[in-house]
């Protein structure tokens, strides 16, 4: 992994990268992906451990491949970042999932979203007017928009991500960090930021049944998140054990291919009127 601190938007996760010559193969095709409509969005559903009850859903983008498929971001995103397509895709993403998401609703509630934003996009300076914009566009409330961040996207520019979370706020959006427990930052921005979610990475779920020492740090995550007025989401929650046992460490919500796979527009709704949560 290349560090942050010199050189903050250069920054490859080399084992979420896509190899050079798909790199190459891609950085042609993606331009002009949004306007051939080649992009969807799958929501995932997140789950309240009390109520058993949906709170929230996930936007997790899709590349409709004229040739490979359905592509997973991990193969993309960073092939669109260097491309600076990254921020017309963000746009893209929010006006999409709001406009879907508006027509979702749980016993006359409506379901908030989460979009992910990577680096380049939320340290951009035309974020909070794009976000404001597509609330407006939407018609939704800020309430019901959650902005998902990793510690490392936060800590590129701390003293810069510190104001647009506080502009974030001001619009009611909440923030979550994604991906919590495996970034290199010390803690301390977490109580002097308005963070609302503490997301626990997958990593620390997976193996939680048999490794005490999972269950040790994801006891403590959800301590913390506690302490700090957070809300601590699990996810990649696989089975039911997991999910029985991040209940008894009083975890709020989960989220996890138990519960659902992320699914299309159609598929989610069909989704929210049969399910029983
Ligand atoms: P993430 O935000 O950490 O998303 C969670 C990933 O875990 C998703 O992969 C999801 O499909 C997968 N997942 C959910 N439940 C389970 C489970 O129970 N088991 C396992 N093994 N996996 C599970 P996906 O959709 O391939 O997305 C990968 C990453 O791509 C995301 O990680 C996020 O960082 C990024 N990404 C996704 N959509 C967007 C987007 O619209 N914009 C940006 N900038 N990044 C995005
Ligand atoms: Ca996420
Ligand atoms: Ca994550
Ligand atoms: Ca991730």
């Amino acid at each position: 992994r290349a560090k942050w601190n010199s050189a903050p938007f250069l920054f490859f996760e080399t084992e979420e990268d896509a190899s050079a010559t798909e790199h190459l193969q891609f950085s042609g095709q993606l331009h002009g992906a949004l306007e051939r409509e080649e992009f969807e969005l799958h929501y995932q559903p997140k789950i309240d451990l009390a109520s058993g009850r949906i709170c929230g859903a996930e936007a997790l983008l899709r590349w409709q491949h004229p040739q490979q498929g359905l592509v997973l971001p991990k193969r993309f995103i960073s092939v669109a970042e260097q491309l600076g397509m990254i921020s017309p895709i963000t746009d893209w993403v929010l006006d999409t999932a709001l406009a879907h998401s508006k027509q979702w609703q749980v016993g006359g509630e409506p379901v908030a979203i989460s979009i992910n934003v990577s680096a380049r996009s939320f340290h951009s300076p035309g974020l909070i007017a794009g976000i404001r914009q597509a609330l407006l566009k939407a018609g939704v409330d800020g309430s019901q928009l959650e902005v998902e961040i990793t510690e490392d996207t936060l800590m590129a520019d701390l003293d810069h991500g510190a104001g647009i979370l506080e502009e974030l706020s001001k619009l009611g959006v909440s923030i979550a960090i994604d991906d919590f427990g495996t970034g290199y930052s010390s803690l301390s921005y977490l109580k002097r930021l308005p963070i609302n979610t503490l997301k626990i990475d997958q990593s620390f779920l997976q193996d939680m049944a048999n490794d005490p020492r999972d269950v040790a740090i994801v006891r403590s995550i959800i301590e913390l998140g506690h302490n700090l007025n957070c809300k601590v989401v699990a996810e990649g929650v696989e089975a039911q054990g997991v999910r029985e046992q991040l209940k008894g460490l009083g975890c709020d919500l989960v989220q996890g291919f138990y519960i659902s796979k992320p699914l299309p527009d159609a598929g989610f709704r069909e989704w929210l009127s049969h399910s029983t949560h």
